[in-house]
């Protein structure tokens, strides 16, 4: 006989957009370079949402500028449609994106939230440089059975910087900027090439996802597949 090992898995993962007027300090810009990348892998496989099940969402409206809550409504719009996904709008809370939003335990589901907020009430924007115009953070989920580990994402919070100043759509907006960070949300990293919009810096000649982030995200969403644990 031989024993099952079964180990709780939780983690979570952060990362930033930074701002366009940062690209000039932000290192050099490159064309070159993967066109996707995945935040977390495990077994070999992209750490994802289940994509067959609805993912909630609430928006923080305290501290949002002029059209801010219908550019991040429009930017959920496409995360779902781009990766197949259904988003359901659970309405508004005044609690600041924090990483203290984000579930602690497996079953504790809570919606992802997505608002502006600053560095003195969110520990994700805290310490940032001021180039920084958003930050997501992820928490997942999985056990682990001998090598294998079945894990899902199960939470997510977004923090928009409020000192930033970004048209609400358009290029390099607030849009395009929630867009970014809302790959995030799905499991993608950051993309090597500079024509994608998971560029760690927005670029001013994006609007929307381009087509190395739509290839990520149909790895993670659902043409890839429901996940049953
Ligand atoms: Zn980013």
């Amino acid at each position: 006989m031989s024993a099952l090992a079964l180990r709780p898995v939780s983690s979570s993962a952060v990362s930033a957009v930074s701002s366009p007027a940062a690209v000039g300090t932000a290192g050099p810009r490159t064309a070159a370079g993967s066109p996707y990348r995945f935040t977390t892998e495990l077994s070999g496989k992209p750490l994802r949402w289940n994509p067959c099940l609805p993912i909630h969402w609430q928006f923080r409206a305290a501290g949002a500028p002029a059209g801010g809550r219908a550019a991040v409504t429009q930017a959920v719009a496409r995360i779902a449609q781009a990766s197949g996904t259904r988003w359901v709008f659970d309405g508004i809370v005044t609690s600041a994106p924090t990483s203290g939003w984000l579930p602690q335990t497996n079953d504790a589901n809570r919606p992802v939230l997505i608002g502006w907020t600053d560095a003195a009430h969110s520990d994700l924007l805290r310490g940032r440089p001021a180039s920084v115009i958003g930050m997501t953070r992820t928490a997942w989920f999985g056990l682990t059975t001998g090598t294998v580990t079945v894990a899902s994402i199960q939470g997510a919070v977004i923090a928009l910087n409020r000192a930033a100043r970004l048209p609400a759509t358009g290029p390099a907006s607030w849009k395009t900027a929630t867009l970014h960070e809302l790959g995030h949300v799905m499991g993608l990293g950051h993309a090597g090439s500079s024509r994608e919009l998971m560029y760690p810096v927005l670029q001013r000649s994006l609007n929307d996802l381009q087509p190395g982030d739509l290839r990520g995200l149909a790895k993670v969403g659902r043409p890839a597949g429901c996940i049953s644990a």
